[in-house]
């Protein structure tokens, strides 16, 4: 791709493809993950799946802080896997693919994850609440859904002209050329896929570190 690396939103096909796991981690894969971590932080984000800038790998990205100032708290999870699972409970979150869209979604309260590190470790870890929700949600990402597929009838309904506002600006985009057309995105979607490696990223522009945070925003955008 020789666009830059950019979150991209719904209802692009990318959010909807099944990604696949990564067979080896070449030097590409630091610069991918730097460029991912600064366009989360960048949009205030908690989490972000490889598939939200197009990349159909399975990998994402966590910082429960949300803050650059905090690269303590950076974890990668690559193939991840949940080996278990512990009662749930139901929480509200938002995705970084659908801004300003919020909506509470049951998932267990508990998980064990079973992922390979940046160093190409096999680790488990496990987690609960906000930490357990998000590696829920990117792992959902990994799969092809999105929290919106999980909202009652009564919230979806509340949401539906939001949910059909973010279609009519992506038709928008492709109508006057800023987006390819929908079949032409899932072919290159297709095409990164089959390679074994991510490729080498075109990163944006530095964006600012230690951004203040808006005070509107919630803290299970991811
Ligand atoms: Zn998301």
């Amino acid at each position: 791709m020789s666009e830059p690396l950019h979150i991209v939103q719904y209802p692009h096909p990318v959010l909807r493809t099944v990604s696949k796991p990564l067979e080896r981690l070449d030097q590409n894969f630091q610069s991918t993950i730097r460029g991912m971590f600064e366009l989360m932080y960048a949009a205030y984000g908690i989490g972000l799946a490889a598939n939200q800038v197009g990349l159909p790998f399975r990998f994402f990205i966590l910082n429960l802080m949300a803050d650059p100032n905090q690269p303590e708290h950076e974890q990668v999870f690559i193939n991840p896997e949940i080996i278990k699972r512990h009662s749930g409970e139901e929480g509200e979150e938002g995705c970084l693919s659908l801004p300003a869209l919020y909506g509470k979604v049951h998932r267990a309260k508990r998980v064990r994850v079973r992922s390979y590190n940046l160093k190409g470790e096999l680790v488990e870890v496990d987690a609960d609440g906000l930490y357990a929700r998000a590696i829920q949600h990117e792992i959902d990402h990994l799969d092809g859904k999105l929290f919106i597929d999980y909202l009652s009838v009564l919230k979806r309904a509340t949401v539906s002209k939001q949910i059909r506002q973010f279609e009519k600006d992506f038709a928008e985009s492709q109508s006057i050329g800023a987006l390819a057309s929908t079949e032409t995105l899932q072919s290159q979607v297709n095409l990164i896929r089959t390679a074994s490696v991510v490729p080498a990223p075109v990163l944006p522009p530095r964006l600012p570190a230690g951004v203040e945070r808006p005070s509107g925003s919630r803290e299970t955008t991811a």
